[in-house]
């Protein structure tokens, strides 16, 4: 995939997937700002891939950070193509009866409302260009209930309706909109996620989780028009036929 020219914005690029996102994205040839709470460390990558790459410390949870973090970007690079959604926490896991109600709202906050300043914020800029393409990372907790998870579980639910939304509503602007449903993937959030000893995914082998460079690929993948059969749906990595396409088996 040849996206040079092109400019992405990457939520949570810290770490995990955000920041394999953010080397796979250079690699293809784009403009990459990357977006996360710890400045220091996307500074870091930012260093790391040169001069194609910008470092815009925000927290996604806040809009007017997000919004200034798309005018970081347009500075940076003057356009603005691909939003990657990644920014995601799962902590606090607690049991809906323990569950503490500020912290369960501060998930609500970064995964379902993080998710939404993202689109609002470029939605108008990438109507005025002629289209672009909005990539959110889902999860099969989206459509499934897991033990002590309900502010992931709904959170996620909510973003794919976002997708669904961006679509519904966009499409005809030229505006593309899919999730990524990446399976469980090695990085910092399963190293939560175990240390929980809660439910069934935290006992999983680490062997189980695929690494985040499968995810920033299919990523990259679903910026070309082959993955469009998904437009407005889940591309889910769990899926055979569609790591195949993605060339990674
Ligand atoms: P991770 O290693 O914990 O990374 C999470 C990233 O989100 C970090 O870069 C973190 O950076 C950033 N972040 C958290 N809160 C933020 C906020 N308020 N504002 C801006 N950035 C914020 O987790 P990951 O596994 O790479 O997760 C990435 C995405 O994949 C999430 O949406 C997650 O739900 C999804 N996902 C993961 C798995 C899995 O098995 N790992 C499976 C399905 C879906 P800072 O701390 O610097 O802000």
């Amino acid at each position: 995939m040849d996206l040079a020219g092109k400019t992405a914005l990457i939520t949570g690029a810290s770490r995990g997937i955000g920041a394999a996102a953010a080397q796979a994205f250079a690699q293809a040839g784009a403009n990459v700002a990357l977006v996360a709470r710890h400045g220091d460390a996307v500074a870091e990558l930012a260093g790391e891939i040169g001069g194609r790459a910008v470092a815009i410390p925000c927290d996604v949870s806040r809009y007017w950070e997000v919004e200034q973090a798309v005018e970081n970007c347009l500075r940076a690079f003057g356009r603005l193509d691909i939003l990657i959604n990644n920014a995601g926490a799962i902590e606090p896991i607690a049991h809906l009866a323990e569950a503490e109600p500020e912290a369960w709202g501060h998930v609500i906050d970064v995964n379902l409302k993080g998710v939404f300043h993202g689109m609002r914020a470029v939605l108008p800029l990438m109507r005025a260009q002629g289209g672009g393409t909005i990539l959110t990372i889902g999860s099969g907790a989206a459509h499934s209930p897991i033990e002590a998870w309900s502010h992931y579980c709904a959170s996620k639910a909510g973003a794919l309706m976002l997708t669904r939304m961006v679509h519904t509503e966009e499409a005809s602007n030229g505006i593309r909109a899919l999730s990524l449903s990446p399976g469980t993937v090695a990085t910092q959030m399963q190293r939560e996620i175990r240390a929980s000893g809660i439910n069934p995914v935290s006992r999983l082998d680490w062997s189980a989780h695929i690494p985040p460079e499968w995810v920033a690929r299919a990523l990259v993948w679903m910026c070309g028009p082959e993955a469009d059969d998904y437009l407005g749906d889940e591309v889910s990595l769990r899926n055979e036929d569609i790591r195949k396409r993605v060339g990674l088996t």
